[in-house]
């Protein structure tokens, strides 16, 4: 059995200026991931993005980087070397914040089509 560790900020406590800071943390959960591997050579990178993951989609300024909006460039820099390592930005990015980064009409195909199209591509 495995059990997963997460941490979430208490919703209260008696410093109202420490829970308004603390809602502004969303709530994340460490993984193990074998030295070697493109994930473990890539925490970093990966820590950096959650870091920087806004609270909420109706939060616009990164939690960090209070003077920029989100996404933010250490966001942004996160993530272009996560894709540059062959490794998918969106896995890393909660399903709730994908219409603001990736704005699109059409739907995100899902990975069984994405395996679909990898095996079978349109000539
Ligand atoms: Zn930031």
């Amino acid at each position: 059995m495995t059990q997963s560790l997460t941490y979430a900020p208490p919703a209260h406590t008696a410093n109202p200026e420490l829970d308004a800071r603390r809602r502004e943390v969303r709530p994340v959960v460490a993984v193990l991931v074998a030295v070697g591997s493109v994930l473990a050579a890539e925490d970093a990178a990966i820590n950096d993005m959650t870091a920087h993951l806004p609270p909420s989609p109706a939060t616009s300024p990164c939690a960090l980087c209070s003077s920029e909006t989100w996404p933010c460039a250490r966001f942004q820099d996160a993530a272009a070397r996560i894709t540059a390592r062959g490794l998918r930005a969106d896995d890393v990015v909660p399903a709730e914040l994908h219409p603001i980064l990736w704005p699109s009409p059409t739907p995100r195909p899902t990975p069984a089509q994405e395996r679909y199209e990898a095996a079978w591509p349109k000539p």
